[in-house]
């Protein structure tokens, strides 16, 4: 599987977002003008900027901002830094990012970014090098009350801390302090939020969990496949393993490995953190296609694009919760679809991270830490609620998941904007 998979099969990732935007918008017969103003990005920043490598030499870097829409509040979305990384891929995820915070209702607004790097292969201080002149590049196009990154693929909490030193030091010595919020998904100590690592894993099962509390099903005893053992990938699975299901097989960049028994994912998590990968897994047997192992569940948290038409033709599952965003083609949610195969969508299924990543922001705001207990409850009662919400448009518009998450992303937009008016 290639990295760069933002296209598939000669197909635009950012096409695909506008698709399933126009399926959404046709159930609730979205006003055009509403259509037109989300197909489209508001804001492309990119930017081009020199790091010296520790060798001495220099290369040229390209980072990307890109922010969708804001009429709910200030744009949201993740940084990933991965060599596929491109224009294309950003405006997707940007675009999906704008239906989520709409869909869970929070009051943000969708945006994305990257740089087109491999974080694996430098240096921390090159890898601090292209943080900080990143940071610095994107200047005020970025902002507690204007765009606020998080981490995604490729980046973690360590470079949310470059990135909000970066930018505090660029705001003069009186906002030092009170820009923290510019970015989520910090280290505690640096005013992030209690439950942001895990946030995301934990509301993919929480999704799966209201998708059992539908089906008359239960998680104990459940077997269930993930793609990715990345920050979403194995907090999911380890949460999953600590509610009684089975973890028969993973898979990530390195391969794939299962034990029918169920893996010990405590000690691959340690294994992944020594080796990079879950290849070579002592404890598991080797698996050749992770898809082609039969399970009660599949959960992607990978990259997009992995559920193929092809894949969705010999899966054998009875739900895919996507945890990563975009991993189901439009041509495998049809065969899905014709298969009975339930699809738990991106928008709904990992919208745990966006929901801390607002609470951290909040805690920033008020400079006050909130307990376990209380973001557990906050998220859990969220996403509770935005899952209730796409089950009824479900079963009232006779749609998949997915049709009705967007539909009724987009009711919230479409009313917002009603109110508001489109500007002048
Ligand atoms: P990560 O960088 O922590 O982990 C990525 C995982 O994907 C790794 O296990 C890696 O080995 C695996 N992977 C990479 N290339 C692969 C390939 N070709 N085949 C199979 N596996 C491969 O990233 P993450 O933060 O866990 O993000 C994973 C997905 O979840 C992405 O789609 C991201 O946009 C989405 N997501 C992340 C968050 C978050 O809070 N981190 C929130 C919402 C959605």
């Amino acid at each position: 599987m290639s990295s760069n998979a933002s296209t598939h099969a000669g197909s635009s990732l950012h096409r695909q977002a506008v698709t399933q935007i126009a399926r959404g918008a046709d159930l609730i017969g979205l006003a055009p003008q509403y259509r037109a103003i989300l197909g489209e990005p508001k804001n492309e920043v990119i930017v081009n900027f020199p790091v010296q490598m520790d060798d001495g030499s220099w290369q040229s870097v390209r980072g990307y901002r890109i922010q969708h829409n804001n009429i709910l509040g200030p744009f949201k979305g993740g940084m990933r830094f991965d060599p596929g990384v491109d224009l294309d891929e950003v405006k997707a995820l940007a675009a999906w990012m704008t239906i989520k915070c709409a869909l869970v209702d929070l009051p943000l607004g969708g945006a994305k970014g990257g740089v087109a790097i491999d974080p694996f292969a430098l240096s921390e201080d090159e890898l601090r090098r292209v943080v900080r002149r990143f940071t610095a590049a994107l200047g005020s196009n970025i902002g507690p009350e204007h765009d606020i990154p998080a981490p995604d693929m490729g980046t973690d909490a360590r470079v949310m801390d470059w990135m909000m030193d970066t930018y505090a030091n660029m705001s003069g010595p009186e906002r030092r302090n009170s820009v923290k919020g510019v970015v989520t998904g910090k280290s505690l100590i640096c005013g992030g939020s209690v439950g942001r690592v895990e946030a995301t894993g934990r509301g993919v099962l929480y999704a799966l969990r209201h998708w059992c509390g539908e089906h008359d099903r239960v998680l104990d005893g459940m077997e269930i496949v993930v793609q990715g053992f990345g920050n979403v990938g194995r907090h999911f699975a380890r949460l999953a393993a600590e509610s009684g299901a089975r973890i028969i097989a993973v898979g990530d960049h390195t391969g794939a490995i299962g034990d029918p028994s169920g893996l010990d994912v405590l000690k691959l998590g340690m294994y992944v953190d020594e080796h990079r990968g879950v290849a070579g897994f002592g404890a598991a047997d080797h698996i050749d296609d992770l898809f082609s192992v039969k399970a009660d569940v599949v959960a992607p948290c990978a990259l997009e694009n992995q559920i193929t038409a092809d894949v969705a033709r010999t899966l054998s599952c009875d739900v895919i919760v996507e945890g990563a965003n975009g991993p189901t083609t439009p041509d495998a949610d049809a065969i899905l679809a014709d298969r009975g195969i339930q699809v738990v969508p991106d928008v709904l299924a990992n919208a745990g991270g966006v929901i801390v990543s607002y609470f951290e922001w909040l805690q920033n705001r008020s400079a006050r830490a909130w307990s376990a207990e209380d973001v557990d409850e906050r998220q859990r009662s969220i996403m509770w609620a935005a899952a209730d919400a796409v089950s009824c448009a479900a079963a009232e518009h006779g749609v998949s998941y997915r049709d009705a998450a967007y539909a009724v992303a987009l009711r919230r937009l479409a009313d917002t904007y009603d109110r508001r008016g489109i500007f002048p």
